[in-house]
């Protein structure tokens, strides 16, 4: 994937984001302040208008670009967590300008190492770690084992939904829904479902133009 096709899935991320605005904040309204989708919808759309003036063939660099928007555009807990998310991703792929799955599933480790840090958080929280880590867990066997690469993307998109659906039956440790304590369990949390809708966004653009991978 060149940079033009990584900027086409971002501004592909940024309208899924902005078609699931109401329902990403319904969920976050269950459980915490009913922000999340605002809060998303906000910071894709400061990326996308940094994305209308970048010039560089630099994938690194575009991530970055994307982080640095977030960050700096999101006033709640998601728009750090993600900024840092792409920072860290951009990192892993310093001075590239094509990425292979390969360094997909590097990106992602150091993003998902990113928003551990930046959350103090794991596995098991309630939080959008729910959805990435088993995602990630299963692009590694899934590489290993060979697999295609659209094969691998759709198993990452399909494992986030199990983890975002699973985060149904967790008690929230981290993050507002935590003030909750027994009364978050049954609801679905909001960051571990835009995770996954990142996840699926990626999957269906890279599926619906094979030229994409290598
Ligand atoms: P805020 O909680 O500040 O209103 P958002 O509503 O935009 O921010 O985002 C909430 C989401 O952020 C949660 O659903 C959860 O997935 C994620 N989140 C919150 N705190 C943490 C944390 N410490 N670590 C990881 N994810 C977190
Ligand atoms: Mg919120």
């Amino acid at each position: 994937m060149n940079v033009k096709q990584v900027i086409n899935v971002l501004y592909k991320i940024a309208d899924v984001i902005e078609d699931n605005k109401l329902y990403l904040t319904e969920l976050d309204a269950a459980i915490g302040d009913g922000d999340h989708g605002l809060n998303l919808s906000k910071g894709f759309n400061a990326v996308k208008d940094k994305l209308t003036t970048v010039n560089t063939d630099n994938i690194s660099e575009i991530l970055r670009i994307v982080g640095m928007a977030l960050v700096s555009s999101v006033g709640g807990a998601s728009g750090p967590l993600y900024g840092t998310a792409f920072i860290k991703a951009s990192m892993a792929v310093k001075d590239k300008v094509e990425i292979n799955v390969n360094d997909f599933y590097i990106m992602l480790e150091e993003a998902l190492d990113g928003i551990k840090m930046r959350g103090k958080s794991s596995l098991g929280e309630k939080t959008m770690i729910d959805a990435i880590e088993p995602a990630l867990n299963q692009l590694k066997i899934d590489i290993s084992n060979n697999l295609d690469t659209i094969e691998c993307l759709e198993h990452l998109q399909s494992e986030a939904l199990k983890g975002a659906e699973g985060t149904k039956d967790i008690v929230a440790t981290k993050g507002r829904a935590s003030y909750l304590g027994e009364r978050s369990l049954g609801h679905q949390d909001a960051g571990a479902t835009s995770s996954y809708l990142i996840f699926k966004t990626i999957y269906d653009e890279v599926k619906s133009s094979k030229g994409m991978i290598d």
